[in-house]
């Protein structure tokens, strides 16, 4: 008997469950909408999404919908894809979830209801970033997708870094496939097995591992199926040492100082961090005023970015007080020579701010004349899809793309800040009302 309610009681859960799967699947229809795509915006568009994917999307009218179909007027509205920040850290720091979930919970709040619906964190505990990641897809918690990495660092790194002791707690650091020692004895296939074994998406090269064995690991991890991502100042080696082994996206715009004939990065070795600020004070050339923009290394250096489609998570707006004049010359020169952008940030406001920095970097961007308009949203839609390898289902709104957008009531283009305007995020089909934000 106790068996049978047993099984009834499964059975009920079971149905309740397929229940709640099925009501965020019901059809629905955006109608009459400025749809952005291809750099502007095409108006009175119908689209059409049914299980979370983009079914159809034609002019509003040309078709008779269905019975089933929610069909959501949004005449005189906007249409983006979701944005993507690329550069987030909710899986280590004292705000992030090892040591304070709730707060990282109210950012990943925060992200969905601003129209962020995808991250890339760039290192930290696997463990927790799969957890959390679980609890929203299954819409237990709102948030964005987070698409997470696999550290990967030098001895002295691993050995000395007391993050990378937060982010592996109670397990071997050998066996964290989120946190791997790069030397030359490593078994290189094991490593990046074990890095995918542990859900990541990317494999991020942070410190003190030679140009030969990214090439190595990034060849491994090209081969599993992951991307390989760094920083220009991946010391010893020069910025374009890091681009030549091959990584697929680099972060943070003062890492290509390192590229200038003045300064030498080998004197950064060991680079010891054994905590933020020292990490800090070790990626920043000594002296700053002999670094010019205009140098024919920068040059070379960003030419080739260009050549192998490498996109920089530039981090544009982030600490920019002091060092803005040179962070812009650096942003500048690498867009009029075509290099690709996305909007990554890197730092966090205060939690009361209504909206994430990625607001401060997609607006800095357009405001500092780096990028216009259309640029930066595609280096804040499409530009970011590609940097997590995402591009064939996110990144655009397009026929079988998952149905990750921003419904927004002023036209963008007109006014960046009008990326501030938002009626609704939508992330999968589910709908997260702006209204709704608390
Ligand atoms: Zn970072």
């Amino acid at each position: 008997m106790k068996r049978k309610n047993q099984i009834r009681r499964v059975l009920f859960l079971f149905i309740l469950f397929s229940v709640c799967l099925n009501a965020q699947n019901e059809p629905i229809a955006l109608s009459g909408v400025n749809l952005w795509h291809n750099g502007s915006f095409t108006p009175n568009r119908t689209v059409l999404i049914e299980k979370g994917i983009i079914k159809e999307i034609y002019e509003t009218g040309a078709k008779k919908l269905i019975d089933s179909v929610k069909e959501i007027d949004l005449k005189g509205h906007y249409i983006i894809p979701g944005l993507i920040d690329t550069h987030v850290h909710m899986g280590m720091g004292n705000r992030a979830l090892p040591r304070s979930p709730d707060t990282a919970r109210l950012e990943f709040k925060r992200w969905i209801y601003s129209g962020v619906t995808s991250v890339r964190d760039m290192g930290g505990d696997a463990r927790l970033l799969a957890y959390e990641n679980r609890l929203i897809f299954r819409n237990e918690n709102p948030g964005p997708e987070v698409y997470f990495s696999s550290t990967f660092g030098g001895n002295d790194m691993m050995d000395k870094d007391i993050r990378m002791k937060i982010i592996t707690q109670g397990v071997e650091m050998e066996n964290a496939g989120w946190t791997q020692r790069a030397t030359p004895e490593m078994d290189v296939k094991l490593s990046v097995t074990l890095a995918k074994g542990s859900l990541v998406s990317g494999i991020k090269f942070y410190a003190g591992i030679d140009a030969d064995l990214i090439k190595e690991i990034t060849e491994e991890a090209h081969k599993q199926g992951l991307k390989s991502w760094g920083h220009l100042t991946v010391f010893p080696n020069r910025p374009i040492e890091v681009i030549e082994a091959g990584v697929d996206v680099v972060s943070h715009v003062w890492g290509a100082f390192w590229q200038d004939e003045d300064v030498d990065p080998t004197k950064r070795i060991p680079f010891t961090h054994t905590n933020f600020n020292n990490a800090r004070t070790a990626i920043y050339p000594a002296d700053l005023s002999n670094l010019n923009a205009d140098s024919p290394e920068l040059k070379m250096l960003l030419d080739e970015m260009v050549k192998r489609n490498v996109i920089w998570d530039i981090n544009y707006s982030v600490y920019n007080t002091k060092m803005h004049d040179l962070y812009r010359a650096y942003a500048m020169a690498a867009s009029n020579a075509g290099v690709m952008l996305s909007t990554g940030t890197d730092y966090y406001n205060d939690i009361t701010d209504p909206y994430p920095t990625v607001f401060k970097e997609i607006e800095d961007l357009v405001i500092d004349g780096i990028l216009t308009t259309a640029q930066v949203l595609e280096a804040a839609t499409l530009n970011g899809a590609k940097a997590i390898g995402i591009e064939n289902t996110h990144g655009t709104i397009e026929k079988g793309k998952i149905a990750n957008l921003v419904v927004l009531r002023k036209n963008p283009i007109e006014d960046i800040k009008s990326i501030r305007a938002i009626e609704f995020t939508m992330k999968n089909g589910n709908i997260f009302y702006r209204k709704d934000y608390k």
